[in-house]
């Protein structure tokens, strides 16, 4: 559907009234019409729905907190956007329950993997 198949419609109902067309002849177009505003309408509801989502896409980069799983400050860009991937064992502090947890920062701009110990 496109705005040329809306104002064809258009001129052809002008044609009929002007010509004095019965209302029964006129009917039919102006049910297609309001088919095609019906139409019209979902297509913009959907184009704007599209548009947000684009929208909120490109505002993500300012907002590299946005990784709910980020727990950790990451030790280069300092954002809050450290995901832990692995948790092992502290090799010199296992006994007391020390451990080691891999991270990867979920900052686009940085993605940098580091560790940290539980003990440091
Ligand atoms: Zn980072």
């Amino acid at each position: 559907m496109n705005t040329t198949q809306l104002t064809g419609l258009i001129q052809t109902i002008t044609n009929l009234v002007e010509r004095r067309a019965a209302p029964s002849e006129i009917t039919p177009s102006l049910v297609t019409l309001h088919d095609l505003v019906e139409r019209l309408g979902q297509a913009m509801a959907e184009i704007q729905e599209e548009n947000a989502k684009l929208k909120s896409r490109l505002n993500q980069p300012q907002q590299p907190t946005a990784d709910p799983k980020a727990t950790d400050t990451c030790k280069y860009c300092h954002q809050l956007s450290g995901v832990v991937t692995r948790i092992e064992p502290d090799p010199v502090w296992k006994e007391f329950g020390g451990e080691i947890h891999h991270y990867k920062c979920s900052n686009p701009k940085c993605g940098q993997v580091y560790e940290r110990s539980t003990k440091e």
